[in-house]
């Protein structure tokens, strides 16, 4: 199953995976070694993600990193 890739709402992205491969890409290299890890802070990460991709932030400027 595909769904439409969030970031660019153009291209399809596979399931299990947050963004299509060519906005995954563009992503700083910190912030997919964040969005990589399955901990606790996971969501929260995925969430930010979403919430700054509706904010207009550009990919190039998105960071996940959480506290605490
Ligand atoms: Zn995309």
């Amino acid at each position: 199953m595909t769904t439409p890739c969030p970031g660019c709402r153009t291209r399809l992205k596979e399931a299990g995976r947050y963004l299509c491969l060519a906005c995954w890409s563009t992503l700083p290299v910190p912030t997919r070694r964040e969005l990589g890890r399955r901990d606790r802070q996971a969501f929260a990460r995925l969430r930010s993600l979403h919430t700054q991709l509706e904010a207009g932030v550009p990919l190039t400027q998105i960071t996940v990193t959480t506290h605490g």
